[in-house]
């Protein structure tokens, strides 16, 4: 049985799919850690995000998996566990640019479908209902505005004790929905099937008890 989380960045889809996974018991599988983990590969071997040969010949020598600590996903990159170096802006414009490649996009989509197939995953990225798991049984599609998205980023990075300003973030975050959004293959948007939550003005909790109902209402 499989949950399929998609939305923009910041939407609140790894808190809630995280929340989710430890209550119903299924394993929480963050695709977008996955393609940090390669743009951290790139950026680290001093790559240019636009020159797609040179990303597709290193992405074949990229070797990703995941495995659990604690209940925790980690992810590992050629055999180093890379998960507490992924979270930062630099490595998230990076995924996002080199995201746009089929090779890219390929390689990852099915390590992630064989995840799903041998367990019960809630599963979150940009394609998940539409091209990772079309025949999932639950499809959300979570937004929330722009500004409310902006202002999560801006408060965990100040919570972390991180420079930041909240302009920028915006505009970080506008640029990153228009590239995911406009990409030719497999461009973020609402399966016809995902049922559509916005939760600019919800909690945590709210968002998490209306995801627990569709599953409810469809499992
Ligand atoms: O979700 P997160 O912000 O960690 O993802 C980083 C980037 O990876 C996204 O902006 C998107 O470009 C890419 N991504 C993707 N497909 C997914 C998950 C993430 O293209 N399923």
């Amino acid at each position: 049985m499989n949950i399929a989380i998609d939305g923009p960045a910041g939407a609140g889809k790894s808190t809630i799919a995280k929340k989710l996974a430890k209550e119903m018991g299924f394993i929480y599988v963050d695709t977008g850690a996955m393609y940090r983990a390669m743009a951290l590969y790139f950026l680290k071997q001093n790559l240019d995000s636009s020159n797609e040969t040179e990303i597709s010949a290193a992405a074949q020598a990229i070797d990703i998996s995941i495995c659990y600590q604690n209940g925790e996903q980690q992810v590992i990159l050629n055999g180093e566990n890379v998960t507490g170096e992924i979270r930062n802006e630099e490595v998230g414009n990076m995924a996002s640019s080199t995201s746009v490649y089929p090779s890219v996009r390929k390689k990852l989509t099915s390590l992630q479908q064989k995840l799903a197939d041998s367990t019960n995953v809630i599963m979150d990225g940009r394609d998940i209902g539409t091209c990772v798991l079309p025949n999932a049984e639950v499809k959300v599609y979570l937004t929330a505005s722009v500004t409310a998205r902006a202002k999560r980023r801006y408060d965990e990075l100040q919570e972390k004790g991180e420079e930041c300003s909240l302009e920028a973030i915006q505009t970080d975050i506008e640029e990153r929905d228009y590239r995911d959004m406009h990409r030719d293959i497999s461009p973020l948007k609402q399966a016809k099937d995902a049922i559509l939550l916005d939760s600019s003005n919800l909690t945590i909790a709210q968002t998490a008890e209306a995801i627990q109902k569709i599953c409810q209402e469809r499992m």
